[in-house]
């Protein structure tokens, strides 16, 4: 049984080497068997030229190097096209995840479950904001969401080879692999464990990245928004058609029908920045239709080391042939 890890890398050049030790000790004392696939989402530090070294000295590495920043959900869905294990592990490069967890997470692979994620018991080094933010973030997800995403849970987990080809067939943009992995089903369990600070360098997430990935989650699984624009839309023309009748009494029972320019105004008003809300909300949806509907690839890979050449017509690779159009100078491990 192999065991796959993969670890998406962004300017990480002061921690990446400390992390590749420690999950190898970690995961030789699992199994001899396991893989580790480095994917570098253009990193403008000198982490390629790292993870070109570890790959060079240790024949169990496979390194994905893409053309330039993707995000960590691309650099992540370009190591699921790559890996070849029977179980799939995603960790962060920075060692807030520990690695130990692995070790507890393949104990429960081997009971049966198809899924281990990891649910984050405390989290330390982080600012007041991001903890509260965060957790605020979970709380609605989960109130929103057509599909219960476990809370505080983050990408760190394992995932059976079956649960990764599930994966494979959803070629959505905008994504939100949590979640994804909680639509896909089978059997999942919890994995308390603690976040530890980042080991070395920055956080690649900053506020306004915080919040375009919490919009992601929300609209890519819920269509809570577009039900409230329709709820507002009915309350809306209720509450014209009491006014349009007002105006019809006044100007039918009374003699003073003139000065209902004010109400006619205010309706008029409040109609057209209903209305411009439901374009918004309406325009969202539809540039995500938009979007997917392009069909590019994912991400583009710039080069390959550590894997066997590949043939264009091999089908083992077939979510996104042109994903694979990189240069490939792997060599047979
Ligand atoms: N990452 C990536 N591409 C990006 C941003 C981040 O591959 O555009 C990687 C990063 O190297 C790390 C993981 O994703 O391994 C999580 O990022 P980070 O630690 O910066 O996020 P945080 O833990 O602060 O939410
Ligand atoms: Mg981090």
């Amino acid at each position: 049984m192999l065991i796959s890890i993969i670890v998406p890398c962004y300017n990480e050049q002061e921690v990446i080497q400390i992390t590749h030790n420690r999950l190898v000790s970690v995961l030789e004392e699992i199994t001899p068997q396991f893989e580790l696939i480095y994917i570098d989402d253009g990193s403008q530090d000198e982490t390629a030229n790292h993870l070109q070294q570890i790959q060079q000295r240790d024949q169990r590495v496979k390194v994905v190097l893409l053309s330039r920043n993707f995000g960590h959900q691309m650099a992540v869905t370009a190591g699921l096209d790559h890996v070849s294990g029977d179980a799939v592990v995603l960790i962060d490069a920075d060692l807030q995840d520990p690695p130990e967890v692995i070790r507890e997470m393949v104990n429960y692979w081997y009971e049966g479950y198809d899924v281990a994620y990891g649910v984050r018991t405390d989290r330390q080094g982080e600012t007041p904001f991001k903890l509260w933010s965060a957790k605020a973030f979970y709380r609605i997800m989960n109130h929103l969401s057509d599909v219960a995403i476990p809370l505080d849970t983050g990408d760190f987990r394992l995932m059976d080879r079956r649960v990764v080809e599930a994966l494979k067939m959803m070629p959505e943009r905008d994504r939100f692999l949590r979640g994804m992995v909680s639509w896909v089903g089978f059997r999942q369990i919890a994995v308390p464990y603690q976040r530890s600070p980042r080991f070395a360098g920055v956080s690649k997430y900053p506020l306004f990245k915080m919040i375009r990935f919490a919009a992601d989650g929300i609209l890519s699984f819920s269509l809570v928004p577009l039900r409230v624009a329709i709820w507002a839309g009915i309350l809306t023309v209720a509450l014209s058609f009491l006014g349009i009748l007002y105006a019809l009494f006044v100007r039918l029972f009374t003699l003073s029908w003139v000065p209902g320019w004010t109400i006619s105004f205010i309706a008029i008003l409040f109609i057209g920045g209903i209305q411009l809300v439901f374009l918004g909300v309406i325009g969202e949806y539809i540039g995500r239709i938009y979007r997917e509907d392009k069909r590019r690839p994912l991400y583009l890979v710039r080069e390959r080391l550590g894997f066997e050449p590949i043939s264009y017509n091999d089908n083992s690779y077939n979510v996104n042939p042109v994903s694979y159009a990189g240069k490939n100078s792997g060599k047979i491990p």
